[in-house]
């Protein structure tokens, strides 16, 4: 299983409390890590920069 990285930090997505979702607008994945997720860190999709808390 192939693992992503996180699109705010960029650090792989192997920490507990990671996640990873499709984006809303386009197909993309989205990676968030632990850390990020805990303190609210916002996020651009890759692919077509919809963001969100
Ligand atoms: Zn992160
Ligand atoms: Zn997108």
């Amino acid at each position: 299983m192939r693992v992503g990285n996180c699109v705010s930090c960029g650090q792989g997505l192997i920490l507990k409390g990671s996640t990873l979702f499709t984006c809303s607008s386009c197909d993309n994945k989205i990676g968030r890590c632990g850390d990020c997720r805990e303190q609210a860190v916002g996020y651009a999709c890759p692919g077509c920069g919809t963001s969100g808390p």
